[in-house]
């Protein structure tokens, strides 16, 4: 069965759009820990982030660097901070979120109360950046 980020991917599933190429998909995290928190995925689909080949770890890494300048334009952050995780959506994905401290980043934590307005809104300021 496809993974909910493929359904998002194909567009069965709505998103907040960021930025696609032929091989990833940037999107906003639907419970942002930090309002901007973006994951960013290959369209291939696959568990396990170590199990992508070199070439495609680092393609995928470089998409994700123009996503996170971006980011870092127009949210108010001391930097993005980037981070995997993968134990609920089988299908690899990276974290990228604006933070100020390390505890931004606690994934134990609450989320960030956004509300659709303000994610469109956030969307469309990351993509106007990129
Ligand atoms: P992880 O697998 O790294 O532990 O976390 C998966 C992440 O995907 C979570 O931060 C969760 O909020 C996000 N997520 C799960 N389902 C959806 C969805 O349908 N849409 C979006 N935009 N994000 C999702």
């Amino acid at each position: 069965m496809a993974s909910i980020f493929t359904k998002i991917i194909k567009g069965e599933i709505p998103s907040y759009k960021i930025a696609e190429d032929d091989k990833h998909y940037a999107f906003l995290d639907i419970n942002p820990l930090q309002p901007g928190h973006t994951l960013v995925v290959p369209k291939r689909e696959l568990n396990y982030i170590f199990d992508l080949g070199d070439e495609e770890l680092a393609d995928l890494t470089v998409f994700a660097k123009k996503i996170a300048l971006a980011m870092k334009k127009v949210l108010p952050c001391k930097r993005i901070g980037m981070s995997v995780v993968g134990l609920e959506v089988p299908h690899v994905h990276i974290h990228l979120i604006p933070i100020h401290q390390v505890s931004d980043m606690n994934f134990g934590s609450g989320t960030a109360q956004v509300s659709k307005d303000e994610m469109k809104e956030i969307a469309d300021q990351i993509k106007g950046a990129l």
